[in-house]
């Protein structure tokens, strides 16, 4: 939370000192504008998403500890690296503040899609139906997490789904998922220990010292 406070008031700073554009329609109810803030703040994270999963090595590394736990539960929503959080928060929220929308958006778009984001990682088998088309919750976003790239490499939209429909991404089988496994299709060069979910990932994991003389 620390960090998605200050990455929102450095945002605000640079908005605030660079760059102000009155675009934005305030003037119309302002849950139409929280609507249109998540819908328009989903769009660039979709594309940094789905690039850190098909064709960004460096990306993927960032972004693979947020799909290492192999069960859905909504605490792995802020299993996540700080660099994949802070550049998250900031593609979503810079083009809506420079298309000049006010602060009582930011704080409150800001608010729901984060604790969305725990939403949409709870492990409770309940169905959304039509709203399946809007929102990508848990019903969706378990199916990211499948631990094949054929259907975690999917659902990528953050509070909507919005962006996956319109670049066919969008996927949820008539089947349950509980047959599937999650998490990552290899941990041949992952390694599970915590201290390591926030490094670079790039070293094998390390096996266990032998102490030679114990042999003798
Ligand atoms: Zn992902
Ligand atoms: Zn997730």
């Amino acid at each position: 939370m620390a960090l998605q406070l200050a990455t929102l008031e450095t945002i605000l700073w640079f908005n605030r000192n660079i760059v102000m554009l009155e675009l934005w329609p305030k003037e119309i109810p302002l849950v139409v504008q929280i609507v249109m803030a998540i819908i328009i703040g989903d769009f660039i994270p979709y594309w940094a998403h789905r690039i850190s999963h098909e064709n960004s090595k460096v990306l993927w590394k960032l972004h693979r500890i947020h799909h290492s736990p192999k069960r859905i539960y909504w605490l792995n929503a802020a299993r996540i690296h700080p660099i994949n959080l802070a550049y998250s928060i900031i593609l979503s929220l810079t083009p809506i503040l420079i298309l000049g929308a006010g602060k009582e958006v930011l704080f409150i778009t800001g608010l729901i899609t984060t604790l969305h984001s725990f939403a949409s990682h709870t492990n409770i088998d309940f169905r959304l139906g039509i709203l399946n088309w809007f929102f990508s919750m848990n019903e969706l976003h378990r199916w990211h997490h499948a631990n094949n790239s054929k259907e975690g490499n999917t659902n990528y939209g953050g509070t909507t789904i919005i962006w996956d429909i319109v670049f066919g991404t969008r996927y949820l089988p008539p089947s349950k998922f509980n047959d599937h496994k999650v998490g990552l299709e290899s941990y041949d060069d992952y390694s599970m220990n915590f201290k390591n979910h926030f490094g670079w990932q790039t070293q094998k994991a390390k096996r266990p010292k032998i102490n030679i003389l114990e042999k003798y």
